[in-house]
């Protein structure tokens, strides 16, 4: 076998993972390795005989598992962005093993007494408030994943975080291969409706998948959301529809009824009454109720507002002659209609003036006004796949901050959705590294055969800079200890930095400068920009109800108790007609294939956090435009204080820092239209 490129140094720019080196055979002994060589250091802190302290026990730790961190960065990015049945069979094997190894060693008695030790005279060390912090943050961590249990309890804890971590992977797989495994097959006949830059796209994945001359609308949301807001014929929609909300029904039933099963045991093991209890003890949030109070602060307005937007929904429909009830297949299409109707505006005509290069330029040029950093495409850096981009990232003296790496388009191999992750963290403990961060999107990829361009709708822009801000987050990170890096922060304000980014794709300023026609090059007319910002508001109902119902139900999931016949989807229907969710709208996830909650546990009982985080971005961003600047240099800097701070201080503290007070849902409400009318 040729050298395993985890037991070398990298010696490509900046030390940027080899991609062009890795091979399936290497991860199994890097993973074997570097889980041996943490457990050896774990045992060198734990049998030192010197009395704990901040450098030979927080330190040491920080230190540990550098090559296990090495090769599980590469090895779960690539089996998020473009995997196969070899990776996908090393997942199945490994994140088991995984998560055994890390709670071995979140569970072992010797190395939690000399954390305990360290936390107890922690006033009296002489610390620098990020050490302070770490102390802390080591020993909850420790505490909530049992270091206080008996051994019998702990044994289960353990056991229940290796099962938990196999289900995570079986969920995800179960979804990407209902994705992959489907597609609506057209033809040109089929395609009424759908304009020129959906049928390039549609041409390009029918291309993608040996079908030259066809069309296919895959079950990426962006392929999804064109085809239903523009085709005509309503058969087409529903079937695309029906598959679209059917991906993981067929296996991962059983799946969630056992991770809600194994999280609610958990929570129970830990003294806690249930696990969204657990979970939210350590968030801004607090409390499961805190929680729930918000989103019921808005559902109650959005369902309201989406009762109206409906009516107008079923004028539109009668009018063309459909006088059956409204579908959720029906929705975007007469959504569509409506919005052309009171806005004059036609997703069509505004589409052509957001190519996808022209975007990722704005979003760069807005990190350079308010942050100062430059992006330079590098072209001696492999990447993993040809679609990946791969930038360098310069402060304004052209110092080196990072890399950037962007994935774009939607591929089979690639999960669905869209994500932030890193290859390396940022940190600067014993000597300055620097971080390598990725942003994956799934659009659908304009016809390159026949010189079109990448086009995105104004959700695609959206999630592009969103992605991006978490990207920032993790590049303007200035940190000192690894697991204070970047986004390692509660995580409901994990969504602070990437929601407060989107404010600038859809300010006039970026609109006027960005926007251009990808065939002329002429600017977004002065008055389609006008009509673009008054529709701001627009369907906004139908997007607060069908995010929101996911919060609601993800909270009530993660507070119920499971039984033997839990049966997901009973729970389902149960909450939608308990909370009247409108049928014409549905949830934005549903169970079967809502990976936020079932491939992995990050935002369980925490999809709430987009919203939480919203009363931020949107209480923050109303900071620039009082200051009438939305590139103002003074707020921007304590902005970028934010950013750079990680999870070295407590996020109300940074917030208050930023703001000069703690947030108001008023700006929230105002910019989802959904603030009361005034009184006068
Ligand atoms: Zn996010």
């Amino acid at each position: 076998m040729d050298r395993n490129p985890f037991f070398e140094d990298w010696t490509t720019p900046f030390g940027a993972p080899p991609f062009d080196r890795f091979r399936p055979a290497h991860f199994a002994p890097a993973f074997d390795r570097g889980m041996r060589e943490q457990i050896a250091e774990i045992d060198a802190i734990t049998g030192s005989a010197e009395a704990p302290s901040f450098a030979n026990t927080i330190e040491a730790l920080e230190r540990s598992g550098r090559l296990l961190e090495r090769v599980g960065r590469v090895f779960f990015n690539l089996d998020a962005s473009n995997t196969d049945a070899a990776l996908e069979a090393i997942a199945r094997d490994y994140a088991p093993r995984l998560a055994q190894h890390q709670m071995r060693i979140a569970l072992d008695p010797g190395l939690f007494a000399r954390i305990a030790s360290l936390y107890e005279q922690r006033e009296h060390l002489e610390l620098d408030g990020d050490q302070l912090r770490l102390i802390e943050r080591y020993y909850l961590r420790f505490v909530r994943n049992g270091a206080l249990l008996s051994n019998e309890q702990k044994q289960r804890v353990a056991a229940i975080s290796e099962r938990l971590a196999s289900l995570y992977t079986a969920f995800g797989q179960n979804v990407l291969h209902d994705e992959r495994d489907w597609a609506l097959i057209l033809d040109e006949g089929d395609l009424d409706g759908v304009p020129e830059f959906v049928q390039s796209a549609t041409a390009q994945a029918a291309e993608e998948r040996g079908m030259s001359g066809r069309y296919a609308v895959t079950l990426s949301r962006s392929a999804v959301e064109p085809f239903l807001t523009f085709a005509s014929r309503r058969d087409l929609r529903r079937n695309l529809w029906e598959a679209w909300t059917a991906r993981g029904a067929g296996d991962n039933a059983p799946i969630i009824r056992e991770i809600l099963a194994l999280r609610a045991e958990q929570a129970r093991l830990l003294d806690y009454e249930n696990f969204a209890g657990y979970r939210l003890d350590d968030s801004m949030a607090k409390t499961s109720a805190a929680a729930e109070q918000l989103l019921l602060q808005v559902w109650r307005p959005a369902k309201a507002k989406a009762r109206a937007e409906l009516a107008a929904i079923e004028a539109a429909a009668r009018a063309d002659g459909l006088n059956e009830a409204i579908e959720p297949w029906d929705w975007r299409y007469y959504a569509e209609r409506v919005r052309q109707a009171q806005y004059g505006l036609d997703e069509a005509e505004v589409k052509p003036y957001f190519a996808l290069d022209n975007m990722v330029q704005a979003a760069f040029d807005t990190a350079g006004r308010l942050f100062g950093v430059a992006f330079r495409e590098r072209n001696d850096i492999p990447a993993y796949h040809r679609d990946v981009r791969v930038w360098e990232v310069c402060d304004s003296n052209g110092g080196h901050v990072g890399l950037f790496l962007h994935d774009n388009f939607a591929r089979s191999g690639k999960r669905s959705g869209a994500w932030s992750s890193r290859y390396r963290d940022q940190e600067n403990m014993d000597r300055p590294v620097a971080p390598i961060v990725v942003n994956n999107n799934n659009f659908a990829r304009g016809d390159t055969a026949a010189g079109e361009p990448t086009l995105l709708s104004f959700d695609d822009v959206k999630t592009l800079f969103h992605e991006f801000g978490h990207g920032l987050h993790s590049l303007l990170s200035r940190v000192r200890y690894p697991s204070q890096s970047g986004t390692a922060v509660r995580r409901d304000f994990v969504e602070f930095p990437s929601q407060i980014f989107e404010h600038w794709m859809s300010t006039p300023a970026t609109l006027r400068t960005y926007a251009r026609h990808y065939r002329t090059g002429e600017p977004l007319p002065e008055e389609l920009l006008n009509r673009l910002v008054a529709a701001r508001n627009f369907n906004q109902g139908f997007a607060t109800v069908e995010y929101t119902a996911c919060a609601l139900i993800d909270l009530d999931l993660h507070r119920a108790a499971v039984a033997e016949d839990f049966d997901s989807g009973r729970f389902e229907q149960d909450f939608m007609d308990r909370m009247q969710v409108p049928k014409e709208i549905g949830l934005r996830h549903r169970l079967p294939h809502f990976q936020h909650l079932f491939a992995g546990g990050g935002y369980a009982a925490g999809y709430y956090a987009y919203l939480w985080a919203e009363v931020l971005d949107a209480d923050g961003f109303a900071a620039f435009t009082e200051a009438g600047d939305v590139f103002d240099p003074e707020l921007a800097a304590s902005l970028k204080a934010i950013y750079s701070a990680g999870d070295t201080k407590d996020p109300m503290e940074l917030y208050r820092a930023f703001r000069g007070r703690e947030p108001t849902i008023a700006a929230l409400l105002q910019q989802r239209g959904l603030a009361a009318p005034r009184a006068d």
